[in-house]
Order: C-alpha cells, then sequence, then structure tokens
C-alpha cells in the first residue's frame, strides 16, 4: 500500500493504492480529499472509491453547495456521513447534503443534543445559530461497521466535546480524528463538557496505540502521522512510555 499527496493549498489528495503503484488498476485505489470549509475552516474530507464511485464524508462542516457539486462532477454517489462531533463547524452543511443525497449519518449518541440546540453546538456563541436535526445510525466505542467495502473502527475519545468520535480505517492506515488529534495540538477543552483529562486519556489508549505510520486526518489543519504526534506534539511529550503496539 502506498500513499500520496499533491500539496496544493486548498485541496490535499490522498491516494491509497493497494499493491504496487505499477500494478495498480483504477479499481484499487482510494482517493481521499480535504475541503477546509465555512469560517473555521473545519476539513470536510471526501472518501472516494473510484472503482464504486462511491464516496463517504467525514464532517459535512460548510459550503454544502461546493461539496455537492463536486461530488456531481466526479460522479460518486455519497452513501455515508461519518460526524467526529457535533459542534456547529463540522454540522452546518448536513441537512443539505442529507436531503440531496440520502447518505446515511453516523454519530455517537452524546452528540445527539447538539443536532437540536444552536446553544449545544456553539454556533448560538460565535453569533450565527445553526442546528442539523437529521436522523442519524448510533456509533459507540468499539464499533466496527463496513461502508465501501472496507472497515471502519469507532474510537470515543471525548473531552473536546461530548461524543466526539474518531473513525479508523486499519487496512488503509487512516484515522479521521476529529478535533480530538490535530497536527502539532489537540482540542479545546474549555467548552460545555470539556475535559482536558478526558481528552488525553482518550488519545492515549485509543490513539496512540496506532501504528506509527497511520495518517492522521484531522477536524483542522493538514494531514499528520501517529508516529510524528508522539514524538512531536507538546500535547504529548509525557507519553513517551506509551509507545505503538
Ligand atoms: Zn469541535
Ligand atoms: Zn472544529
Amino acid at each position: 500500500m502506498r500513499v500520496t499527496s499533491d500539496g496544493s493549498v486548498h485541496t490535499s489528495i490522498f491516494q491509497i493504492f493497494y499493491g504496487t503503484q505499477d500494478d495498480c488498476r483504477e479499481t484499487d485505489v482510494l482517493t481521499i480529499r480535504r475541503h477546509p470549509v465555512g469560517p473555521y475552516q473545519a476539513n470536510a474530507w471526501l472518501v472516494c472509491d473510484e472503482a464504486r464511485r462511491e464516496a463517504v464524508l467525514v464532517d459535512a462542516g460548510a459550503e454544502a453547495d461546493r461539496l455537492l457539486g463536486e461530488l456531481e462532477s466526479s460522479g460518486f454517489k455519497l452513501i455515508g456521513i461519518l460526524q467526529t462531533h457535533a459542534h456547529a463547524d463540522h454540522i452546518a452543511a448536513l441537512p443539505e447534503i442529507v436531503s440531496a443525497t440520502g447518505a446515511t449519518v453516523y454519530l455517537h449518541p452524546d452528540a445527539e443534543p447538539m443536532l437540536h440546540s444552536a446553544e449545544a453546538n456553539l454556533s448560538a456563541l460565535a453569533g450565527m445559530p445553526v442546528t442539523a436535526p437529521v436522523p442519524y445510525t448510533a456509533v459507540r466505542d468499539g464499533d466496527r461497521f463496513e461502508l465501501l467495502g472496507r472497515e471502519i473502527r469507532v474510537y470515543h475519545t471525548p473531552g473536546h466535546a461530548p461524543g466526539s468520535v474518531c473513525f479508523h480505517l486499519p487496512a488503509e492506515g487512516v484515522v479521521f480524528t476529529g478535533d480530538a488529534l490535530f497536527q502539532g495540538s489537540i482540542g479545546r477543552t474549555d467548552f460545555p463538557g470539556g475535559s482536558l483529562e478526558t481528552l488525553l486519556q482518550g488519545i492515549r489508549d485509543k490513539l496512540l496505540v496506532l501504528p506509527d505510520d497511520t495518517r492522521v486526518l484531522a477536524g483542522h489543519m493538514g494531514p499528520s502521522t501517529i508516529g510524528r504526534e508522539r514524538s512531536t506534539n507538546p500535547f504529548l511529550q509525557d507519553g513517551r512510555e506509551w509507545g505503538a503496539r
């Protein structure tokens, strides 16, 4: 398996090939595109299976038209939306995208109040109230399910927001960490329901145990790896003994 990146400013494209690239047929390729959206530039990650012509979205933060336009122009059918949590900057485009595509939303039930309350999802505080009262399929810590023919594992990592989860694609070596773990940083813990201790424990127990080369695709900013964060993230430097397993 190998991963490449085009490094462009607004959209990072990773292509994950199975086998050597020379042997690779289009049918083996998964393309992951990063779209920073909305005033907070939350990452909307589009995971596209080139063979199936199906896609999964991680966090429907904003700019529904742009995301739907990309799906339409590239010919992908959206089959699922993985919500890492439900702060407003990650859910504002949910109603429009769900009604346009019928995609199934996957969310931890502790995040549900934030779908319905602009106070809970912090948008009222920012003076731009939004809600996203969409139906969803509940996911919890340890759940495993399949989309695009690929296994997805769920890790509950609260502390930034209630119901924060990470979605791990073990065969692809990719983990979507939402606002729990960033490149060189971690999520804020001063919002309602936040806890620094809880966040660090979740990162330590559920993320830093993943293989070093696991790609960290977070809710803001660019990509990193588990190995890089374990060795250089200033919030995690008392944790060298945690190690990989
Ligand atoms: Zn957040
Ligand atoms: Zn965010």
